[in-house]
Formats: C-alpha cells, structure tokens, sequence
C-alpha cells in the first residue's frame, strides 16, 4: 500500500491570487484550444473497453483534514470517517476491491464500520455495500434508530436517498435489480438528513436531478470536508446520468452549493477540502473553475439551442472544444457531455 503524495504538495508552492488564477485558467483555455486545433478533430472509438482487470489494482490512503481519510483506487473515491464511536464511509467502491479496502480501512482504526452513505446508485461508489457492511456492526439508537430491522442491525447501516434503494431494488426497463445485501437500510427523502457521530455534525445533502436523481453530498462541519460524489470530478467532464434522472440543471446547483458551504483559507488556498467522486482532493477553487466551465458550455449549448440548431449541429459546433484537451480525453466524452446538456435543456417539464 502506498500513500500518493497530498495534492497540496502537488500543486503549485506559491499562494495563488484570484487574478493569478483567472489568468492561468485563461492561458490554459487558449492553449487547450491550440493544442486542439494542433491535434484536429478526434476520431471517437467505437469499440467497447475490455473488463477491468481489478487484481493488481491497489487501494491508496490519503490523509484529509480532522477526522477523515480517502481512499483512492477501488473505483470512486471512498472517504472514511474514523473515530471512537467506530468509522463511517462515504461510498464502498466497485464490489471487486471490497477486502482490499476493508483491509484499507482496518489499517486506519480497529472500531467497527458503523455507517455508508451511498452518493448515488451507480456500482462503482455501492458495489461494495454488501461485503463491506457485513463487516461492521450498526448503532441502533440515538438519532439513528429509524427502521433498521433486525437482521440489519448486524451490519453497518447503509444510508441513502430513497430514489437510491428505488434503483437498486427495482430498476426500470430489462436492467437487473442488485443483490438485496447491497441495498440502502436507511433512506430519506427529504432535503437533508443529519446525524451526530464521532463528535461531528454530518450531514447528508440531497441534490435534485443532478448526476442522476438520487444524489447525496455529505459535509463534515467539523473536520470541514466535503464529498461530492459525482457531481464532481477532476477527470473529466461531469458524467449527467439523463437515463436515471440525471440533469443539467441541477449539476450546476449541486457545484454551486459545494462553493456556498466551503470556505477557502488564504488567498483562496486550503480551507473547506473536497473530495471529489473520482480524482484528486480538491478545495474550493478547483471546483470554482469547474462550476465555470460547466457554466460556459452550459450556455453555449442553450444559445445553440435558442438559434434553432439540433443535437447533430449543436454537437457539430464542438462548444466544449477549449476545454477537450483538459477534460474530454476520453473518446466521446465531449459529445455525452454536451447532448446530456441539449436532453437537460430541451426536456418538457
Ligand atoms: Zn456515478
């Protein structure tokens, strides 16, 4: 097991200024669109990845700030939130690294794994729900006791919006329902839901139609720390899971809401820290500059769509191009990120 060295180390030594960093964000847009112009259209791929090979594949641990560590490597990021009380997850991963990251999370604290929060439905952030549950044990009380049955009580509780559990246990169309141990135990439905646990206030954020439509975000008011899911992530374009209810829309409310609640230290460095669904830790002004480019090409496409254009011109028009070499890499990722925007925008409410 290696620990990747912090982003904060990583980035740049010296503070950067708000003007210090519009002008890098505007030098790296030109030079995007140079080295786009340079490399010319991309051919997009049209075959299939082969299955991901996950047995040599290693689960890395970083530590955050107060409470909370992130796993890194068994799919999206997991945060773990140790104490006395026991540990609390953020997501568990993709269903093939559950005993390397039980074995992660047993390497930080010998308490028992209390409680996941799922993001959302997607197999990368639940597919461990069922290995990795099984190996704790709930606290059935305090603020908590809703309606953990008893054979749940056994098992770490796992939290949710209700749409989540929906999902899982009865998908929609000839998808195929997941295993009944993966499934949320305890959901809610209503703008927030907090709990009290290892000293910190946590609370659960539902953002509405966002990456899809059962979305969480979870800040750690004490440890000052977020975890975003995907509604944000520094590899690539957001992912807006339209089929599941996902939407433009409430993407953009989802990052505006990550920079109310975040509070940046000097010179717009440090502070709240964020950790995204997939990539590196983050504070407030790498999501700042994602919400602008989400933003921009958000409205590139509504002015597309307000000429008249359709999904082939708009894509045509390439309104993500300065931005493709930093986050449209991956072979067609542009084109699903801009008719996800156009479905968003053009959708009957
Ligand atoms: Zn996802």
């Amino acid at each position: 097991m290696t620990i990747p060295t912090p982003c904060s180390q990583v980035r740049s030594g010296a503070p950067l200024t708000w003007t210090a960093v519009l002008v890098l964000a505007l030098g790296l847009a030109m030079h995007a669109a140079e080295a786009a112009k340079k490399a010319g259209a991309a051919p997009a791929a049209t075959a299939a990845p082969p299955a991901h090979d996950y047995s040599k594949d290693e689960v890395h641990i970083l530590k955050v700030q107060g409470n909370l560590y992130m796993l890194v490597g068994a799919g999206g990021n997991i945060t773990v939130h140790a104490g006395d009380e026991g540990v609390l997850l953020v997501d568990s991963g993709v269903a093939q690294m559950s005993d390397k990251v039980l074995a992660a999370i047993h390497s930080l604290s010998d308490k028992p794994i209390r409680y996941i929060i799922n993001t959302h439905f997607h197999a990368d952030h639940t597919g461990g729900n069922e290995t990795v549950a099984k190996a704790g044990m709930t606290i059935a009380g305090g603020n908590v006791v809703g309606d953990i049955g008893a054979s749940a009580a056994n098992q770490a509780a796992v939290f949710a919006f209700q749409t989540v559990l929906d999902r899982m246990s009865a998908p929609a169309g000839n998808e195929r329902a997941t295993a009944q141990g993966s499934w949320p135990t305890e959901v809610y439905t209503t703008p927030e839901r907090k709990i009290f646990f290892n000293g910190e206030g946590i609370v659960m954020m539902h953002i509405a139609d966002a990456h899809t439509d059962g979305d969480t975000m979870v800040f750690f008011r004490r440890s000052d720390v977020i975890s975003t899911g995907d509604i944000f992530v520094t590899n690539g374009y957001p992912f807006i899971d339209v089929e599941h209810g996902g939407n433009i829309q409430g993407e953009l409310a989802g990052l505006n809401k990550i920079i109310e609640l975040a509070i940046p230290k000097d010179l717009q460095e440090d502070g709240t820290l964020v950790i995204p669904g997939h990539g590196r830790l983050c504070d407030v002004a790498d999501v700042v500059f994602y919400q602008e480019m989400v933003t921009i090409i958000r409205d590139r496409v509504q002015d597309l769509i307000n000429k008249g254009k359709t999904l082939v011109q708009v894509k045509a028009a390439r309104p993500t191009l300065d931005y493709d070499p930093r986050y449209g890499t991956r072979p067609g990722s542009a084109d699903r990120f801009v008719e996800a925007i156009y479905k968003s925008l053009s959708a009957k409410h």
